[in-house]
């Protein structure tokens, strides 16, 4: 059985639960359940692990997240296997995915390092100064999907600034999402306390989830996951006036304008689109497209995505693979057999084989459908054509997410000009949606959620402001309060 990660030690004893394999169907491993008095006893030991955690020098903490990396990397092999096998992710994206996570916390050694502070000139003529000081014990949750990947982006930008951290991956995912992760930090020597890992099944969540909010312990809450749960966490966390960070769902948009290369502006669609088999936070799940090029744009785009291979984690040449779970591959039906009954076009897909879904592209789709404005998170995009491209961007902003986004245009300027007026936290001209970089903020506008992770976001996230002033002696107060 794998452990949770409380306090430096591998805690086996008490409940567990099953991970079934989306790949074989089988019994993927048995993971320790945690009870609420374990979580309870990991923040305590987070608690008493941050002040001296807190009170390491800068460089000191950043050797520690280099040490994280190192540890990462010769994991490797063991991380990707896990994300094919555990959550069903292709050979090429589990590749990625792991062995970009030891430069996620190379990256956090910089972010170690930035946590800088300022002097005021006092009117009174006192040493006033700010500083940035870390917060507490964390909570952090983070889902399935990419699971190395965003508990690494979110652990190392905390630890980094000095914060102790209780990490609930899913219970989808807690090997590749949590208890590897616990195994590179152990193996780095962080001290016991800074770094737990406290696995949950299904039936536990409410109560693990309810104690890494309102133990009063727990400082701030890192949330990554749909907008549904982020905001029922992020509704209990105000009740106790604790710090969020929520990362949640998306419906990201690409624009191909009239003079973009259309065989780039495909290649961006296709890989946005599908990789992870459209299971991606940033996936693009929407095309407007220029009336001008659309058709030549949408036959090569059907035709590139008819190309992908699927059916076999471990096949480069094959990028479909199955879904996390039936409930998945069930919604995406509802909104494709929704879409049709409305009078949506299918142009490539629509249909399903166990958990593989075909990678499907709809058009003729409009606000009366489903997919027109929820979340489709598998491989389900939809293309609309515009002759005004202030049409096509009132449209994407005509939604209740906005995660990421992008603008495929040979005129860049006319791309930021364009960019400027979309309500994203990020959007990238000339690329797909699906991009982020270590030390660049990364966050979502409107229901995709509130804070930045990276590089000075993480510390603007996860420290406080606080002010100082000295003064050689106390001053004169009105006389009636000096006893004269
Ligand atoms: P989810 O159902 O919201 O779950 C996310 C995490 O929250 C999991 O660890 C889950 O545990 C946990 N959870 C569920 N109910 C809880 C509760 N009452 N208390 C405490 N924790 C609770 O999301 P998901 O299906 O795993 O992930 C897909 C969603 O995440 C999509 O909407 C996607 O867009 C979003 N996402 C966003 C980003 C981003 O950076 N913006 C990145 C990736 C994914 P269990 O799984 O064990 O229930």
């Amino acid at each position: 059985m794998h452990g949770s990660y409380i306090n430096g030690q591998w805690l086996t004893e008490g409940n567990s639960f099953e991970v079934t394999s989306p790949v074989t169907g089988d019994t993927h491993a048995q993971i320790h359940a945690c009870s609420r008095s374990d979580v309870a006893l990991a923040i305590e030991s987070a608690q008493a692990a941050f002040p001296a955690w807190a009170a390491l020098a800068q460089e000191e903490r950043a050797a520690y997240m280099l040490k994280v990396a190192e540890q990462i990397e010769l994991l490797g092999a063991e991380i990707a296997e896990n994300l094919m096998y555990e959550v069903g992710s292709w050979i090429g994206k589990a590749k990625g995915e792991a062995g970009s996570a030891g430069g996620m916390f190379r990256a956090a050694a910089e972010i170690a390092q930035q946590v800088t502070g300022y002097d005021l000139v006092s009117p009174t003529g006192r040493k006033s100064f700010v500083v940035r000081e870390p917060l507490g014990v964390v909570s952090v949750i983070t889902p399935w999907n990419v699971p190395f990947g965003l508990s690494s982006r979110t652990t190392s930008g905390i630890l980094a600034v000095g914060n102790t951290v209780v990490l609930k991956p899913s219970e989808l995912s807690p090997i590749s999402g949590g208890i590897l992760l616990a195994k590179a930090v152990d193996q780095a020597g962080v001290p016991p306390g800074v770094f737990n890992v406290v696995c949950s099944s299904r039936a536990g969540v409410m109560e693990v989830g309810d104690e890494m909010v309102s133990h009063k312990g727990v400082k701030a809450l890192s949330f990554t996951g749909s907008t549904q749960v982020g905001k029922a966490l992020a509704g209990k966390a105000s009740q106790h006036l604790k710090k969020v960070s929520m990362e949640l769902g998306g419906k990201d948009a690409m624009i191909v304008m009239s003079d973009a290369d259309i065989d780039g502006a495909v290649n961006a669609a296709v890989f946005s689109s599908f990789n992870h088999s459209g299971q991606i936070c940033m996936g693009t799940k929407r095309i407007f497209v220029d009336d001008k090029i659309a058709d030549e744009f949408v036959n090569k785009f059907v035709t590139q995505t008819q190309g992908l291979g699927v059916g076999d984690v471990t096949d480069m040449a094959k990028p479909i693979a199955p879904l996390i779970n039936d409930t998945q591959v069930q919604k995406l039906q509802e909104q494709v057999e929704d879409a049709k009954a409305k009078g949506a076009t299918v142009l490539t897909g629509g249909g399903y084989q166990g958990l593989f879904f075909e990678p499907t592209v709809l058009t003729d789709v409009n606000e009366s459908m489903k997919t027109w404005s929820e979340e489709s998170f598998g491989p389900l995009v939809s293309v609309y054509r515009f002759k005004d491209v202030n049409s096509a961007i009132s449209m994407l902003n005509d939604c209740e997410y906005g995660l990421s986004a992008s603008v495929i245009t040979q005129d860049t300027e006319k791309g930021v000009e364009v960019a400027k007026q979309i309500e994203s936290g990020m959007c990238h001209i000339n690329d797909g949606t699906v991009y982020a970089e270590p030390l660049a903020p990364f966050g979502g506008a409107k229901n995709s959620g509130v804070g930045r992770y990276g590089g000075l976001a993480s510390v603007e996230s996860f420290t406080t402001t606080r002010w100082v002033t000295v003064s050689d002696k106390t001053p004169d107060y009105p006389p009636v309060f000096m006893g004269k």
